[in-house]
């Protein structure tokens, strides 16, 4: 092997998925010279199944990075919020809020195409894995295997998605799969997406072009199963968990992905931070996961702008602080959901029939609901 050439960079970003492709474009001005590096080949989202429910907010953020891909997206106008087996639902409209959409909905290869079209070929390297992290006082030095190159960096940053085995990371696993797949409906969704809470897990539908992106919820002892059975007794396990408000004429290639909260701190550390799923993982109950992440990316770019070239220790304490109560909420409001909603213990079902019934008698408490919804931090207290 000859020896490695040499790259320096001011910022370094492991990992090209979303969250790490929209960091590099809100710094794309910046006159930092800004590399991407991915352990995969350049565009194997493509392959991804999933479809992102995204807020109004992240919608704003993209379409000033110039990467919001309308025809890509589906409105979501109303969302439907009930339980399985119990009484209480609740129903959000985008017109309550004078918006035109509480947000939408896009397939992650489509969110991926769209910012990538805007990334220079130049700043990503693919089919690289960072093998080795060495901080020293003037630079961070990467060590990277796949292509024969070295890359020097002022600040690295973590975009890498769920980490795996690092004491740093608090894990709750929640023994659940999410099986999604593609189910073609019997009669128009009308832009209305639906959460239905079950004691195996939650259920949503979103819309998505006619169609609708199925979040089947399971405990992972029957995911296996779940994922075999032929396209009619899956449209028939689908109609028997969700009940009869919507039927169901097809569906597509069925994937499922596991199931836990993975949380790490701290997210700074001496030329090194870490944002998007790499920071926190989440249960995709209620599409928090990307939005949160990319309001990482975007409160790291403003940080890093706002300090000026050098002051990387500075600008990551602005943005470790800023960064607390959007990730505790977000992370909190989801944990509770699971773990409040998930089983069938009759007490419980009960209280929440009642919550799911005061937000729909009480609107300041289905506005509060519906803001974090729709605008992410910027409604938090
Ligand atoms: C079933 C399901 C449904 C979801 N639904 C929603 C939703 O409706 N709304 C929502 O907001 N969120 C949702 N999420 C969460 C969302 O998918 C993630 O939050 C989002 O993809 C995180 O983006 P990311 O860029 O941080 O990580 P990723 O999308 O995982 O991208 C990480 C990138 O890093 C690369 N990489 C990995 N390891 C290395 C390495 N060692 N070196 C270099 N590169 C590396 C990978 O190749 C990849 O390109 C859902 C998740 C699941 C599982």
């Amino acid at each position: 092997m000859t020896d490695a050439t040499a790259l320096d960079c001011d910022v370094a970003i492991i990992g090209a998925g979303p969250v790490g492709m929209a960091l590099a474009l809100s710094l794309k001005d910046s006159g930092r010279r800004v590399l991407l590096l991915d352990a995969r080949p350049p565009k194997a989202w493509a392959d991804d199944p999933r479809a992102l429910a995204l807020a109004h907010g992240s919608y704003q953020l993209l379409e000033r990075l110039d990467a919001w891909d309308a025809g890509a997206s589906t409105a979501i106008e109303e969302i439907h919020v009930s339980q399985r087996g119990g009484f209480g639902r609740t129903l959000l409209c985008a017109a309550d809020y004078g918006t035109v959409a509480l947000g939408y909905v896009m397939r992650y290869k489509d969110l991926a195409a769209a910012l990538a079209a805007k990334i220079a070929p130049e700043q990503l390297l693919g089919d690289c894995h960072v093998e080795q992290i060495e901080t020293r006082s003037e630079a961070v030095a990467l060590t990277l295997s796949g292509v024969n190159q070295l890359v020097t960096a002022q600040l690295v940053v973590h975009a890498e998605g769920t980490p795996v085995d690092d004491p740093d990371v608090r894990v709750r696993d929640y023994r659940q799969h999410a099986i999604i797949a593609q189910v073609k409906p019997a009669s128009p969704h009308h832009h209305r997406a639906w959460e239905r809470f079950t004691p195996d897990g939650p259920l949503a539908l979103l819309p998505l072009g006619d169609d609708y992106s199925v979040v089947f919820t399971v405990p992972s002892d029957k995911a296996a199963a779940l994922l075999a059975l032929t396209d009619d007794d899956f449209l028939n396990a689908l109609r028997e968990q969700f009940g009869r408000r919507v039927d169901f004429v097809s569906c597509g290639a069925r994937s499922a992905f596991p199931l836990a909260l993975r949380v790490r701190s701290p997210i700074v550390q001496q030329r090194q931070v870490w944002i998007g799923n790499s920071a926190q993982t989440l249960h995709p109950v209620s599409g928090q996961g990307f939005n949160l992440g990319l309001r990482d990316a975007a409160e790291l770019a403003t940080a890093l702008l706002d300090q000026g070239q050098g002051d990387y220790g500075a600008a990551l304490a602005v943005y470790a602080r800023g960064r607390q109560t959007d990730r505790r909420y977000s992370m909190g409001f989801t944990d509770t959901i699971v773990r409040l909603f998930s089983n069938d213990f009759p007490p419980l079902r009960c209280a929440r029939g009642l919550g799911l019934l005061a937000l729909d008698l009480a609107p300041p408490l289905r506005h509060f609901v519906a803001k974090r919804m729709i605008w992410g931090a910027r409604a938090w207290p």
